[in-house]
């Protein structure tokens, strides 16, 4: 007897209740029956749409980064800032771990974010058993927690507003692509159900996914 059955079952992730996996076609929204939490929500086409938001921000991660964010314009002099060359500021003024922050979840979180969800939904688009597919949706969900552009955001916000009595700031084409980016990277996490692609991703049966028990 095979005692491991993953999708048969449901566990509520907030109050841990644990039911019998609905039956679910098309767009449908499943709710807790005990704490009313969302369980799935099942949106027809769901990989498309996060591999076409995948690609979406991969594309605009490319003028959030080369285009600056800001110009500073003080006594005629110009001064342009990418994110990176704003991390290289700060670690030229000792802020080295400010600097490492900055890169880490300004630049690469959100490309590593961009480049497993691309993985994982073009997987699941074209339903072909890439190799390491749990591994790729365990480190998204993890990292998905970690990208902080919106942070980034504020922060650059926030200098405007100080510096716009000493300096004349006018913002780059960066910080139009870096808005746009946190928009399509706030849309792909909520349209994705982590439920749906992990049930997705036994369907396709990886063989990291298939522990085989009952065999004696
Ligand atoms: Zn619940």
């Amino acid at each position: 007897m095979n005692a491991l059955q993953p999708d048969n079952r449901i566990a509520c992730h907030e109050c841990d209740l644990l039911m019998q996996r609905p039956q679910i076609q098309g767009d449908q929204v499943v709710n807790c029956p005990r704490c009313g939490s969302r369980l799935i929500s099942s949106h027809p086409n769901s990989a498309e749409r996060s591999l076409a938001l995948a690609l979406a921000g991969l594309i605009l991660l490319l003028p959030a980064n080369l285009f600056p964010v800001l110009t500073l314009e003080v006594l005629g002099r110009q001064q342009e800032q990418t994110i990176f060359s704003s991390a290289m500021v700060l670690y030229r003024d000792g802020l080295a771990l400010v600097a490492l922050a900055v890169l880490l979840f300004a630049i690469l979180v959100p490309l590593c974010k961009l480049l497993l969800l691309t993985y994982l939904s073009g997987a699941l688009h074209l339903r072909r058993r890439w190799p390491l597919l749990p591994l790729a949706m365990r480190s998204y969900q993890h990292l998905d927690q970690w990208g902080m552009l919106e942070v980034y955001l504020i922060a650059v916000l926030v200098s405007v507003v100080k510096l716009v009595d000493i300096a004349d700031v006018h913002p780059g084409l960066g910080l139009y692509s870096l808005g746009a980016l946190i928009a399509v990277t706030a849309l792909s996490s909520s349209q994705l159900d982590p439920d749906l692609f992990w049930h997705q991703i036994a369907d396709l049966g990886d063989p990291v996914e298939r522990v085989e028990t009952g065999h004696e």
